[in-house]
């Protein structure tokens, strides 16, 4: 695997630095054997999140999304479709044509304020049905009856294509009563406090089951959806067979089903500690849930500027950055968000600093030499890679166990929309751990939140029809 290039010392000074940089990052380079031990234990991990005896105690819960139909592309008619991800809540209507395998959207977003991540759930249901009241207001939508679809980007256990209990919050969520109840009682009650509304909520799914929905109803062969934004997660096709634990009756005819694998919380209980460097412990005690989403925390937007700035005042505190002078804005929780990641290695060649003086200059950071600089971009290089590379033997575990001959994976989120190399760098990863025999293509399947949300329930009436009494 490549790995990132130290800058090179022009004095004797720099050369030590240099040494210093590379012990304190030395931690970050994986070789084959993590990447191949790594995606041999994913596999192990989603195995027993399937099975019976040992769900209760596998971190990666493979959950049962109860999306059982990829779309045909005879969906027709107008949804509703609410998004609730990582930072922003969206209010989306999504306009199917049978045949067509296009939509066409109108969406509305709004940020949602860390006063709300944080307070009483309830709150946080009336903020949405709020939106929800303006966005039909807007749009004239009033006076008739929508189907809606609930994408809901948190770990779940489904029974029902309609109901959700949260098992945990993740990510810069932590809102009251929220966890362990079903989502969708909560959306219908805050609905039902609006007479003006007449909303049936359908389906409530992952974002990743969005993800993959909407890239299968254009790519038939579509079997797996990964998100890489501020979490991380993979939903992906299983035989139905290997589901242990569907509840309830088997719809007639259905031989697979999507299951949502919130990997994010591999290495909970430790078999990512042979890679996992004092930064990440740092981080992972400073944050909202300490010991969780072990995985996530090593890969995901929400974390990796973070763990940038954890390093970059570690170096600041050793002597080999900007002279050792402490820096107001980098030692504040989140005063390096991992855009900067993204900008800083999005300059073309090493010796360009145009993006990176940019990103100095919003710190307010003044003393950077061109070494510092250098010595900056290496950090976020490491800590990126790494990422890709983690994230790349994730995917693998997920094709060699589809395991067809031909698969697409759809891909989204906003760490691999913005960052210029984790697609390359997480693609070579994966193709160096699946099976030579296998093919597969990764491609960005934008706004599944909103697309996948309004084909989940457009099939869930026509799963409805199949079950079995
Ligand atoms: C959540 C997942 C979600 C992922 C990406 C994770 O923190 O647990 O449910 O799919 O973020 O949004
Ligand atoms: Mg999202």
């Amino acid at each position: 695997f490549a790995l990132p290039c130290l800058p090179s010392p022009t004095n004797p000074k720099e050369a030590k630095q240099i040494r210093i940089l590379e012990q304190i990052t030395s931690k970050f380079h994986l070789t084959d054997a993590h990447l191949m031990h790594i995606e041999k234990r994913m596999l192990d991990e989603v195995n027993r999140g399937l099975g019976k005896a040992t769900n209760r105690t596998a971190n990666v819960k493979s959950f049962v999304t109860y999306v059982h139909e990829i779309p045909s592309g005879r969906e027709s008619g107008q949804y509703l479709a609410l998004d609730l991800g990582g930072t922003n809540f969206r209010v989306i209507l999504v306009e199917l044509e049978a045949g067509s395998r296009s939509v066409k959207m109108k969406a509305c977003k709004h940020e949602v304020s860390q006063k709300l991540m944080l307070g009483p759930g309830e709150d946080l249901f009336d903020f949405m049905t709020g939106c929800l009241v303006e966005f039909m207001k807007d749009h004239d939508l009033h006076g008739r009856k929508y189907h809606l679809g609930f994408t809901f980007s948190f770990p779940t256990r489904q029974r029902q294509l309609d109901r959700a209990e949260l098992t945990h919050w993740t990510k810069g969520y932590k809102n009251a009563g929220v966890e362990g109840q079903d989502v969708v009682t909560l959306l219908k009650r805050s609905i039902n406090k609006r007479p003006e509304l007449d909303i049936q909520v359908e389906a409530i799914l992952n974002d990743t089951t969005g993800c993959l929905l909407a890239c299968a109803y254009k790519r038939p062969e579509c079997a797996i959806g990964i998100i890489l934004g501020t979490g991380t997660n993979a939903s992906y096709v299983e035989d139905m067979n290997h589901v242990e634990l569907y509840e309830g009756p088997r719809p007639r005819g259905c031989k697979s089903v999507v299951i949502n694998t919130e990997w994010g919380a591999f290495g909970n209980t430790g078999s990512l500690d042979i890679i996992r460097t004092r930064y990440d412990h740092d981080m992972d005690s400073n944050s909202l849930n300490p010991g969780k989403q072990v995985y996530e925390k090593l890969i995901s937007g929400m974390y990796l500027g973070e763990l940038t700035r954890y390093i970059l005042v570690h170096a600041i505190e050793l002597g080999i950055l900007f002279d050792g002078e402490a820096q107001t804005l980098l030692s504040v929780p989140g005063g390096f968000p991992t855009k900067y990641i993204s900008e800083i290695e999005a300059d073309p060649t090493r010796s360009t600093f145009t993006n990176i003086k940019q990103v100095m200059l919003e710190l307010d950071i003044s003393v950077a030499t061109d070494f510092d600089l250098q010595v900056v971009r290496y950090i976020c290089e490491c800590v990126s890679t790494r990422a890709a590379y983690l994230a790349g033997a994730g995917v693998a575990s997920l094709i060699n166990k589809v395991a067809r001959r031909r698969v697409t994976v759809g891909m989204d989120g906003s760490l691999y929309k913005f960052h210029p190399h984790l697609d390359r760098r997480m693609r070579s990863a994966t193709r160096r751990l699946v099976s030579d025999c296998i093919q597969f293509e990764m491609v960005l399947s934008e706004d599944g939140s909103g697309r996948g949300a309004a084909l989940a329930a457009a099939v869930a009436e026509k799963q409805r029809k199949k079950f079995i009494d």
